[in-house]
């Protein structure tokens, strides 16, 4: 499992707002392999694919908040 400093595809990490050790998901989509967060663009809150509309995806890591 991949760790992330930030999302890699929008950059969003949320390190003021929550507390350190916290972490969100970053999903891989199974159909185009676009790896996005719950906060990119289009994403409908992780569960679709921002760039290719698709549903299908996997864990692709973590993204550790740091203080
Ligand atoms: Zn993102
Ligand atoms: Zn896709």
């Amino acid at each position: 499992m991949a760790k992330f400093d930030r999302c890699p595809s929008c950059g969003f990490n949320k390190q003021a707002s929550l507390t350190t050790g916290a972490y969100f998901n970053v999903y891989e989509c199974t159909g185009c392999g676009k790896k996005y967060c719950y906060e990119c663009n289009n994403s409908n809150n992780g569960k679709k694919c921002p760039k290719c509309g698709s549903s299908s995806s996997k864990k692709a890591g973590e993204v550790y908040l740091k203080r």
